[in-house]
């Protein structure tokens, strides 16, 4: 599959999207959730490791979620860092 017109790797540098920490409804995996995506606009969910991990490793460049297809993903980043400290003390 081609791009036409992208930007080559050197020079394109791909968007931030703000993810959400919850967790999984079965309880024993952390899922980021991307409420808006830069990209696409729509919601994703992203895995963040099971409970016990730090998911804020799974942060940064992942392959998008997005229906269309979009080169290089995008940056995981948390979007709000004083909640993700709340809920990752509420289960240490
Ligand atoms: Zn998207």
């Amino acid at each position: 599959m081609s791009f036409p017109g992208l930007a080559s790797p050197h020079t394109y540098a791909p968007p931030a999207v703000s993810a959400f920490l919850q967790r999984s409804r079965c309880g024993a995996y952390w899922v980021w959730i991307v409420r808006h995506c830069e990209k696409c606009g729509r919601g994703h969910r992203h895995g963040g490791g099971t409970i016990g991990d730090d998911p804020r490793r799974s942060l940064g460049h992942r392959a998008g979620h997005c229906r269309v297809a979009i080169p290089d993903g995008y940056v995981l980043t948390d979007g709000d860092p004083d909640c993700t400290e709340r809920i990752l003390r509420e289960v240490r």
